[in-house]
């Protein structure tokens, strides 16, 4: 076992990220490797941890001065033994390819657990779309599309938005894309829906996300209802995370952005969500703005110089962390099981380091790892390619419907993967053998490919 993980960080000894997803899946993995010796010989884990296919490309653009800019787009097709590739674009100026191969190897676990027939793949641009003007990042997306196109399809790989890629850049990309194979069809998701978008895909992963929480307190008689809550970032996942917990009752007291964080001790309530919603997707501004208009709240600056994350630091009962891999640290941990915290669910991916997510373990506590709570968006991603094939939209009720149902029988996937494989309660090791095991039976019927 730790001998793939050796030959993984001896021949791509930069890719941190990726290691340490792999990491966290072999050790979830190995009691399934016990039971059934033919997964070592037919090499299952060598083949798994290598994606399919690793698309590089340059992406030069122009910006509003007339200079040329280059970024670099990156594809990674990492495994379609379920079904087309799946999984979304990050614009960051942090992505590399070590943090794409890490969320498409996770995407690859969290798509079989939806239910649905989807591979995984994740791709994405070094490049920043904060600061640019739309036409910039038109022409960013034109760019990058015209050489992506030849790549994907509907049957081939569906891109959708993440980090950085909301209803704007999907919109660029898909039109770039219809004109370069003159072909409308559902090649993307996260789609406006006047042109073949799902109701419901904005707020599937943060909604997924706590009906996934939900469930969870469920098993221990409990609701969210009365319970404070902290959630990090202010984007997609965190706005619809903090929306449905107001409407199940819970209070949720923090925000944040790449700049710092806020604490509303009132609670935001949705008058407030309404505006950070309106700052954050129409204005593009920044978190701090939130105090100038609610003076009861605090803005926090992020201080790097600190070995820890003053959000985390709070009294609690439930935390959502929504905006970033490794948000989350030993420390972090340490406090937020301090100031009473009894539940974590990941909007995020991989918001947790390991060794937070191990005093969470230890701790016993609700923990749910991002592949299953925040498999809701790549869900109604699904649902959306369903709408799409058949021509035909469904009314927000049936999708919502859906979507609890799928985080209901995810949930239960969990539970009774870790059942079966003696670590009752422990959703972390359920959703990797859960998730695993359904794409290691289809490579296998489908031969050395
Ligand atoms: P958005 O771009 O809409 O929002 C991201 C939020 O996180 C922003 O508030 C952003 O701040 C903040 N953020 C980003 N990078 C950092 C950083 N390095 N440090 C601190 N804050 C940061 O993205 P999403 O809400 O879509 O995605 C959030 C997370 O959820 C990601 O991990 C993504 O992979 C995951 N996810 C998203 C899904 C979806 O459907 N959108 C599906 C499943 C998982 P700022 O405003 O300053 O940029």
């Amino acid at each position: 076992m730790t001998d793939i993980l050796k030959l993984i960080k001896d021949r791509d000894p930069g890719e941190k990220e990726f290691h340490q997803a792999v990491k966290e899946v072999i050790e979830s993995v190995k009691p399934v490797l016990d039971r059934n010796p033919q997964y070592r010989k037919d090499a299952i884990l060598e083949r798994i941890t290598e994606p399919e296919r690793t698309i590089l490309f340059r992406v030069p653009w122009m910006d509003d001065q007339g200079q040329v800019q280059v970024n670099r787009g990156y594809r990674i097709q990492m495994n379609s033994a379920i079904g087309p590739y799946k999984g979304g674009l990050r614009f960051h100026p942090s992505v590399t390819l070590s943090i794409l191969k890490f969320l498409a190897f996770e995407q690859t676990f969290k798509n079989a657990l939806t239910t649905l027939s989807m591979g995984g793949g994740k791709g994405g641009s070094d490049f920043d779309p904060k600061g640019k003007s739309d036409p910039e990042v038109m022409r960013f997306c034109q760019s990058f599309m015209s050489e992506l196109f030849r790549f994907i399809g509907p049957n081939t790989d569906v891109p959708a938005g993440d980090i950085g890629v909301g209803a704007r850049e999907i919109g660029y990309l898909f039109g770039m894309y219809k004109k370069l194979r003159n072909e409308f069809t559902g090649v993307l998701t996260g789609k406006s829906l006047g042109w073949g978008g799902s109701l419901i895909r904005p707020e599937a992963t943060g909604y997924g996300c706590v009906y996934f929480a939900a469930e969870m307190l469920a098993t221990r008689n409990n609701s969210l209802k009365g319970k404070i809550c902290l959630v990090s970032g202010s984007g997609n996942v965190a706005q619809y995370t903090v929306g449905k917990i107001i409407e199940l009752g819970g209070k949720v007291l923090t925000l944040s952005d790449s700049s710092g964080y806020i604490y509303d001790e009132e609670g935001i309530d949705s008058a407030k969500l309404n505006f950070v919603m309106r700052l954050k997707n129409t204005r593009r501004g920044r978190i701090k703005e939130y105090i100038e208009k609610y003076s009861e709240a605090v803005y926090t600056e992020i201080d790097t110089s600190k070995d820890y994350n003053p959000l985390w630091d709070h009294k609690a009962d439930c935390a959502f962390p929504s905006a970033t891999q490794n948000e989350i640290n030993a420390k972090d941990a340490a406090n937020l099981m301090k100031k009473g915290v009894s539940l974590v669910a990941e909007g995020a991916n991989m918001p947790s380091t390991p060794e937070a997510v191990n005093i969470f373990l230890d701790k016993k506590i609700l923990y749910a790892p991002g592949k299953a709570s925040n498999a809701g968006g790549v869900a109604v991603s699904g649902l959306e390619m369903a709408q799409n094939s058949m021509r035909l939209n469904w009314p927000s009720e049936e999708v919502d419907q859906r979507l609890k149902i799928i985080m209901k029988s995810i949930h239960k996937t969990c539970l009774d993967a870790a059942a079966e494989y003696g670590v009752p309660g422990n959703y972390l090791a359920g959703a990797n053998i859960a998730g695993f095991v359904k794409v290691v039976n289809a490579m296998i019927d489908q031969g050395l490919v």
